[in-house]
């Protein structure tokens, strides 16, 4: 019986990129058979702005069959959909009610993305998903959550949230651990190093999608913004591209940093970079190859079916015993 709980998801936004495989996914798949493990598509954060609904469903779909592709195993993970489960919806509610203005305007994604989309007005989703992604966690007793950097953040909140409504009631939640993974937790755009690669720049060369075209992954790779000079050598503030470029070949190879230069001493970035390029677009191959599998397979709505079944049972218990600690039942 494994004792310790392992969860994480992706929002249905967009094509998953090589940085939601390197900062969360693939750090899921090699733990997955340690943990008693969820993984699910995160459907009611991909709504904080408004979607084209057709375009929506078949994004949560292809969410799904991608967590497939990249090797998560239906046998050891219980794998669903978070708007099957409407016990999300109403611990996210409730845990909005424990959460501090001041925390949320602190988040460092919300101050990001409230000022890109000031313009339009900002949404009151991205203020107050932070809390819902609370109930994510806390609603399956989870004890570890593998996650990029940029939601580390959001898994603190979630243990603050977790102690102080502990501290209140008495202890009702567990309080999780974040697992951020020692390289590939920030994979940057590789047109602009300054920014992390995210699913909303793929109009440029700068983002890689686990379904691009391989032709076009080696062009991205091979145009990669780097620097005036010719040393592979690791150094985040005054080489940015380079060092992107090594981290995104040591987490995909398990090869240290140092051994990376140490191998490229004395090559230009040409070789470096058509290296990085062999070992991604080997890597995609294998990951489209399943995909194409798993796709519009009846088994992906076994798969979803059975892990909403296993998870509203967790997630109800839990979110009875709340009810019941804060005086609703
Ligand atoms: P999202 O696409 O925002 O739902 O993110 C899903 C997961 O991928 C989260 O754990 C993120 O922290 C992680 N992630 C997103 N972008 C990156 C990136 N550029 N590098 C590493 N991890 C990332």
């Amino acid at each position: 019986m494994k004792e310790q709980v392992m969860l994480t998801g992706v929002r249905p936004s967009g094509n998953i990129t090589l940085g939601n495989y390197l900062g969360a996914i693939k750090n899921f798949v090699t733990r997955q058979s340690l943990y008693k493990s969820y993984i699910f598509v995160a459907d009611l954060h991909a709504i904080t702005s408004p979607r084209d609904p057709e375009e929506l469903r078949h994004a949560i779909e292809d969410c799904m069959a991608m967590y497939l592709a990249c090797g998560v195993d239906p046998k050891q993970t219980v794998m669903f959909r978070q708007s099957d489960v409407l016990e999300h919806g109403v611990l996210g509610f409730i845990m909005t009610f424990q959460t501090h203005m001041g925390e949320l305007s602190r988040m460092t994604q919300f101050k990001l993305k409230s000022q890109s989309s000031a313009k339009n007005g900002i949404d009151t989703g991205l203020f107050v998903y932070p809390p819902l992604m609370a109930a994510d966690i806390l609603l399956y007793h989870t004890n570890m959550v593998p996650v990029g950097l940029d939601q580390q953040q959001h898994v603190e909140l979630t243990r603050d949230l977790a102690q102080r409504f502990n501290n209140r009631y008495g202890k009702t939640f567990t309080e999780p651990d974040v697992y951020i993974a020692p390289v590939g937790n920030k994979i940057l755009n590789l047109q602009n190093p300054a920014e992390k690669m995210n699913k909303s720049d793929g109009q440029n060369l700068g983002t890689i999608f686990l379904m691009d075209d391989l032709k076009l992954v080696r062009r991205k790779i091979m145009s990669a913004v780097t620097d005036s000079e010719t040393v592979v050598r690791f150094d985040e503030v005054a080489k940015p591209g380079i060092s992107n470029l090594i981290s995104i070949l040591s987490a995909i190879t398990g090869e240290c940093i140092p051994s990376i230069e140490n191998r490229f001493a004395g090559h230009g970035y040409g070789d470096f970079k058509r290296a990085v390029a062999d070992v991604v677009c080997d890597l995609l191959e294998k990951i489209q190859a399943n995909y194409r599998r798993f796709k519009n397979s009846e088994l992906l709505d076994d798969i979803l079916n059975n892990g909403a079944g296993q998870a509203r049972l967790i997630a109800s218990e839990t979110l009875n015993r709340t009810k019941r600690v804060l005086g609703l039942r």
